[in-house]
């Protein structure tokens, strides 16, 4: 079993500035990372909200300068699966597929992840004019006709915010009421650029390299219709919000959560286990960014310090 100071799970942006503020600290710190460094932020082609990103950045870019500043800080990165944490104690546990470690403290910064529509061509043009973040992708739609897809308060809250970008925006909804508080129904229907599909869902999304149409199913009569790009246009947009889960399972009465599954933290990171912090989009918390998640990991990974100081 390898020991170290500080665990990370997760080499996204809060994961990855956990790391370099750990590192420069000069805590012994690995991260463990399952799939692929950077998290939601890698299925984004190009960042413009985050300070200093110009518009050469993409997320890989981003994240690949990230992973290098935490390794020239000495910090280890391994590509595993966590799959069982003790966290209780002075010693904390992380049991891996292909290993085992031991920390003094942990910061969780595993990410979430949006609820996909389950559709053929939906993974292979997600970033390509499938999107899942409004804030991160409305700009690039400027005078384009785009498609949101669900009827609950985060698809018509982000309907509203695409209206200010895009010509037109059609809300694709499986029933004909809409989930949404009636507050925020109110503002939609009297939204001029707003339009509803009722009772529809997606069935396919078409594109070679970007969306270009797609087939919707009316679920009451069956109908299939195929909704075309407009031909000066070429492509338009489609934003699932269809819910949004934390990658948290693991975590699941072991850590405080809301009733949403997301970690309770104080404003230091802290969860309600000693030594144990959470970071970014697992974390209960108003705004899903990387400029919040990298906050995030700094204060965590600050905190994590202290917190062995005091221990040792
Ligand atoms: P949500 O409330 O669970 O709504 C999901 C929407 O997507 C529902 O309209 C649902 O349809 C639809 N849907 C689910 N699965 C689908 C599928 N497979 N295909 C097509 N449509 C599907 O999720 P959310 O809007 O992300 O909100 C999550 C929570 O955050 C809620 O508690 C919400 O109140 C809260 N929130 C609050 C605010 C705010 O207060 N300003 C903003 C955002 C989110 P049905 O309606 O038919 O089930």
């Amino acid at each position: 079993m390898k020991k170290y100071d500080l665990v990370i799970i997760g080499a996204g942006p809060a994961g990855l500035a956990a790391g370099l503020y750990a590192g420069r600290a000069r805590l012994n710190t690995l991260i463990i990372e399952k799939q692929k460094n950077g998290g939601q932020i890698v299925i984004t082609s190009e960042i413009e909200n985050y300070p200093g990103c110009l518009d050469e950045e993409t997320g890989p870019s981003l994240i690949d300068r990230m992973v290098k500043q935490t390794e020239k800080f000495g910090v280890d990165h391994v590509f595993d699966t966590v799959t069982d944490v003790e966290l209780e104690g002075e010693e904390k546990v992380i049991k891996c597929l292909n290993g085992e470690y031991n920390a003094k403290a942990v910061i969780i910064a595993a990410g979430a992840h949006p609820v996909p529509i389950g559709c053929p061509g939906e993974r292979e043009l997600s970033g390509k004019g499938v999107s899942y973040c409004a804030t991160c992708d409305a700009a690039f739609f400027e005078d384009f006709e785009v498609y949101v897809v669900g009827g609950g308060d985060s698809a018509v809250e982000e309907a509203m915010y695409l209206t200010k970008f895009a010509r037109k925006v059609t809300i694709i909804h499986r029933r004909d009421e809409l989930r949404a508080a009636k507050s925020i129904q109110e503002k939609a229907f009297a939204n001029p650029k707003m339009n509803f599909m009722w009772d529809s869902v997606v069935e396919e999304i078409k594109g070679d390299g970007l969306v270009e149409s797609m087939i919707v199913k009316n679920v009451k009569t069956g109908e299939l219709t195929e909704i075309k790009a407009d031909e000066e246009d070429g492509t338009f947009g489609i934003f699932v919000f269809i819910g949004f889960k934390p990658n948290s399972d693991l975590f699941d009465g072991k850590v405080q959560m809301d009733e949403r599954k997301y970690i309770i933290t104080d404003d230091d990171m802290k969860t309600d286990i000693p030594g144990v912090f959470a970071a970014g989009d697992i974390r209960k918390k108003s705004l899903r960014q990387v400029v919040t998640a990298a906050a995030d990991g700094a204060i965590a990974a600050v905190q994590a310090g202290k917190y062995i100081e005091e221990h040792e």
